[in-house]
């Protein structure tokens, strides 16, 4: 064999593999058709979180007069923002590449197919391979309603050469709501559609409910049980009709609606691996697929599609493969962050999701951070526990607020410990932070079926 491992796609999941088996002295061979990093890094995170960082800014500069400061805002340069956060991603993407050459891995940058179970052809060459990983990632679906040609989806956010005015979003996961407030924050007038009665499907009801209330108080148009039902052409922009019947004027149209495994031309067939009905590459928990020594990892196998999730379960099989210390990666209590405006910090179970395994105390604080107090801005913060009643376990954790993806991942520690309620209680707060909510909460919210019984 050529090599002891191939990985197809340089991506979170398959640098992250690639770089420690070639640590662990496997001779490995790694290739990516079209940037280093992948999604993660060129296109999805890291320039979407310099986006949602620069609309910040706009209404930080606006706070900032509460405190005194003579700040005038003269409007905004998207082509400046533009070069810096593309020089970012350049780095970024130029240090993946460099840390696999680092680690001695042989890099193609070249689409690759398997021919076998064996052997990949890359580059015009063919070569053979011991352990053969897929980490070929995902990509945005694209809609089909009459006129859906002339919609963007979110890799064209990193190559727009300037602000749209009015922008028309459809979706309501992730990317529709970062989109929503990344867009708004820089001056565009901001529509989003989404076709159910409440966005953000499987989170938290109080965290979708106060960041629809925050969006809307920002000035964003929600739309819920509304959906495009074609979109036009007009002299200046697009008319995209709606399911309520109107008619929205816009100088784009983002589609955010879900993303989809990358398996077309892999050669999946040819070498034997098996594909889920969603189009998805089935894998167990280890990453294996239906053949053996061929793993898939990260969005390709479409479970929980997140970048952390992706570089752990590479390294975890790097680790198993070549490092004599086999694991797998659990799926259970990842935390997440959504970069809206404000942003949404969450692990474990919804209160829903809870409550379908017994009964819950709910602890539920709303309030308005100091910083508020002074700028006179409107804006809360909302911060909840749910317990399991009988065990008082903290099986979920949920904010929306200033810094909740920072402040959750500490408290996603305590969660995947096993945390109870009483361990959160003894803990002390550090103050004046927003944070000591969390160990401050004492009042159970009432709960509805008891008083029923009542
Ligand atoms: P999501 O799967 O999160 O959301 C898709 C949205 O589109 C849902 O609101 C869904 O509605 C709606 N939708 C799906 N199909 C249709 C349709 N045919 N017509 C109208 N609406 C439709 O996808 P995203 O594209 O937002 O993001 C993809 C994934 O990328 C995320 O799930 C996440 O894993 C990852 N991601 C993570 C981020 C982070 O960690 N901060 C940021 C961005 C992306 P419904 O709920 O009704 O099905």
């Amino acid at each position: 064999m050529d090599f002891d491992l191939f990985v197809i796609g340089g991506g979170s999941a398959g640098v992250r593999c690639g770089r420690i088996a070639a640590g662990h002295g496997a001779r490995v061979g790694i290739a990516e058709a079209r940037f280093w990093g992948g999604t993660c890094v060129n296109v999805g995170c890291v320039p979407k979180k310099l986006m949602v960082q620069a609309a910040e800014y706009g209404t930080l500069a606006e706070d900032a007069r509460g405190f005194g400061w003579d700040v005038a805002v003269h409007g905004h340069d998207w082509s400046r923002l533009a070069r810096a956060r593309d020089g970012e991603v350049a780095r970024l993407s130029g240090i993946y590449r460099k840390l696999l050459e680092g680690a001695g891995a042989a890099v193609f940058e070249a689409r690759a197919r398997l021919l076998d179970a064996h052997t990949v052809e890359v580059d015009g060459r063919r070569v053979t391979a011991k352990h053969i990983v897929i980490a070929t990632g995902g990509a945005p679906v694209r809609p089909t309603f009459p006129g859906a040609e002339h919609c963007l989806v979110s890799d064209d956010l990193f190559t727009l050469p300037r602000r749209p005015d009015r922008v028309v979003l459809l979706g309501g996961g992730y990317i529709a709501c970062e989109f929503a407030s990344i867009l708004h924050g820089l001056g565009a007038k901001v529509h989003q559609l989404y076709r159910g009665p409440l966005f953000l499907r499987g989170f938290d009801d109080d965290i979708r409910e106060g960041l629809a209330e925050e969006m809307r108080a920002a000035g964003i148009d929600l739309r819920f049980d509304c959906d495009a039902l074609r979109v036009e052409k007009a002299h200046d922009g697009f008319i995209v009709h709606t399911t309520d019947g109107r008619m929205l004027e816009a100088d784009a149209v983002f589609a955010a609606v879900g993303r989809r495994p990358n398996i077309a031309g892999l050669g999946l067939e040819d070498a034997g691996v098996r594909v889920t009905g969603r189009g998805a590459i089935a894998v167990d928990e280890a990453g294996r697929t239906s053949v053996p020594h061929i793993y898939a990892l990260g969005d390709v196998t479409d479970r929980l599609n997140l970048t952390p999730v992706a570089t752990a379960q590479g390294h975890a099989l790097a680790d198993t493969l070549f490092g004599g210390n086999p694991r797998t990666v659990s799926l259970e209590n990842v935390p997440t962050g959504i970069f809206t405006i404000p942003p949404i910090g969450t692990v474990g179970l919804s209160e829903a999701q809870a409550a379908k395994r017994g009964p819950v105390d709910v602890y539920l604080a709303r309030f308005r951070p100091l910083r508020h107090a002074i700028t006179g801005r409107d804006r809360k913060t909302l911060m909840k526990l749910v317990v399991e009643r009988q065990t008082q376990r903290v099986l979920g954790a949920h904010m929306l607020g200033e810094d909740a993806p920072e402040i959750i991942q500490g408290i996603a520690i305590a969660v995947v410990m096993g945390a109870t309620k009483q361990d959160f209680d003894r803990t002390i707060g550090v103050h004046p932070s927003a944070a000591e909510e969390f160990v401050t909460m004492r009042q159970k919210r009432p709960d509805p079926l008891a008083e029923a019984a009542e």
